[in-house]
Parts: C-alpha cells; structure tokens; sequence
C-alpha cells in the first residue's frame, strides 16, 4: 500500500512514529498494515490511526 509522503516530515516512516500492526482505521475505515503510535491530540480516543 502506498502511503502519504510528508511535505513538512520528510523522515517520518523512519522514525518510531509508525508500528507495523494490521487493524482498521478509526478515521478513514479501512484495513491498514501502519499505525501511527505518535502523540496525537484529539476530543475521542481512536483506537488506529492510519499514516
Ligand atoms: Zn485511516
């Protein structure tokens, strides 16, 4: 699968922001094989969040 490159974090797959773990997205839905394991700040609490 291809992911997003990041304009303003061009390292970003190589830094420990991403795990490979398989699971379904909590924002787009889908079946994803990365998931972002970074801070991130929101109202919810999603479960996986996809690159
Ligand atoms: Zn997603």
């Amino acid at each position: 699968m291809d992911y997003p490159q990041f304009k303003y974090h061009p390292n970003a797959y190589r830094l420990d922001l991403f795990e490979n773990q398989i699971g379904r997205c909590s924002i787009c839905n889908q079946q994803h094989d990365l998931k972002y394991i970074g801070c991130f700040y929101s109202v919810d609490e999603p479960d996986y969040i996809c690159p």
